[in-house]
């Protein structure tokens, strides 16, 4: 018949493949729920085949023991995986499923039956390949080739050891309907199948959607500043270096203005340090909100950042860090902490001919050094 005995391994939707012999707790449980699932198919599939093996008995085909005998045994193999299967055996191999192993005991019983009840073989010969079906599913091609040999073997002690006359029984009405059912149930087994794998393909490919998504996500959190959300150093001197290299390509200017929060320390020592992240954090949004799109603004270390203004000239780029410099003084700090007052101060330089980013950055560093000197929030043009 058809349907049956398909040696476990069908890898459900949702399974994680294969870590080698430990999976975590709630993966071996939901593993061991999967191959319960499994072995219950393959149980209902016996008893199937058990009952088709009725039908043909009553049309006198078969002896009446036969159908009792497939089903005792198809059962008791079951009852044996699933006691190894409880015991977390599987667990210790890659495969779980024990595809081979459950292939071919499948194979030997199906075969042997095929020997014993001739008459009927069509049902057995059905089952094989359903059985061979399954097992590939999940079976690596050298499990397949494994399990393809063995049936070949027995098959071919069958077929050409041995003259019984493998029959596909069709004389009553009886063993008509016996062998339509055969045929039936193995066409819904292999739609089974071809339904199983398109959804595992699906669950794939869902897969690797978030995959791709998780790999984006890195990506930019290995860019980013995690508590401002500005580019972190190493990312803002890449731009800075590319910035430099388009607008020299290009002819046009570039400008950067490297600004440090005044008295920083004083703010994390008189409102704390959390009120500090706060002032960081809402000094970044500050400034992107009030910067174009081009400009690329980043954390260069813990309260000093580098903002990277490509296509400005020196005036403009000096007028853009005033009018910053004007906003974040007259932020209402005092809603974060009773008395809370930012201000920063900075230096602007802009690129000449071929000047390295070191060069700019120490001419910046410069200016902001003067800004400090002269008392703090103020803004200095190297
Ligand atoms: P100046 O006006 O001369 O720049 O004085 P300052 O106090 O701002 O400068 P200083 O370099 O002495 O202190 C910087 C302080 O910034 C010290 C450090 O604890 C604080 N800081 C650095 N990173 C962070 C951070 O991520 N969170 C908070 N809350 N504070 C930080
Ligand atoms: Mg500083
Ligand atoms: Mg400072």
């Amino acid at each position: 018949m058809g349907i049956m005995a398909p040696p476990v391994s069908i890898p459900l939707v949702g399974e994680t493949g294969g870590s080698k012999s430990s999976p975590s707790g709630d993966l071996r449980v939901r593993r061991a729920g999967r191959r319960r699932q499994m072995l219950a198919l393959i149980a209902g599939c016996y008893l199937i085949d058990a009952v088709i093996l009725l039908i043909y008995a009553q049309a006198g085909t078969v002896p009446v023991t036969i159908a009792p005998s497939y089903a005792a045994i198809g059962i008791l193999t079951v009852a044996l995986w699933t006691a190894l299967s409880e015991s977390g055996f599987n667990d210790r191999f890659r495969d779980h499923y024990l595809v081979v192993p459950q292939s071919l005991v499948s194979m030997m019983v199906t075969v042997a039956f095929c020997y014993i009840a001739p008459e009927v073989s069509i049902l057995f010969l059905c089952t094989l390949y359903i059985v061979v079906a399954f097992a590939s599913l999940r079976a690596t091609p050298r499990q397949s080739a494994i399990c393809w040999t063995f049936l070949a073997l027995g098959l071919a002690a069958l077929f050409l050891l041995t003259d019984k006359p493998l029959g596909m029984p069709h004389d009553s009405g009886l063993e008509r309907l016996a062998t339509l059912l055969v045929f039936l149930l193995t066409i819904a087994g292999c739609m089974f199948l071809g339904i199983f794998s398109s959804a595992l393909r699906e669950t794939l490919y869902q897969r690797g959607l978030k995959l791709t998504e998780a790999y984006r996500r890195i990506e930019e959190l290995a860019e980013l500043d995690e508590l401002t959300g500005a580019l972190n150093r190493r990312s803002i001197m890449h731009v800075l270096d590319e910035e430099m290299a388009r607008s020299r390509q290009a002819g046009k200017p570039c400008s950067v203005v490297l600004i440090d929060l005044d008295w920083f320390k004083r703010i994390n020592d008189s409102h704390g340090h959390p009120t500090g992240d706060d002032v960081l954090r809402t000094f970044a949004i500050t400034m992107f909100a009030n910067i174009r799109g081009s400009d690329r603004f980043g954390r260069y270390g813990g309260e000093e950042f580098l903002l990277v203004l490509p296509g400005a000239p020196a005036e403009p780029a000096a007028r853009l860090a005033e009018r910053l410099r004007r906003i974040v003084a007259e932020l209402e700090w005092s809603a974060f902490s009773t008395g809370l007052q930012v201000t920063f101060s900075a230096g602007v330089a802009t690129a000449r001919g071929d000047e390295t980013a070191d060069s700019l950055l120490a001419r910046a560093d410069r200016a902001l050094y003067d800004s400090k000197a002269q008392g703090r929030n103020r803004v200095t043009s190297a």
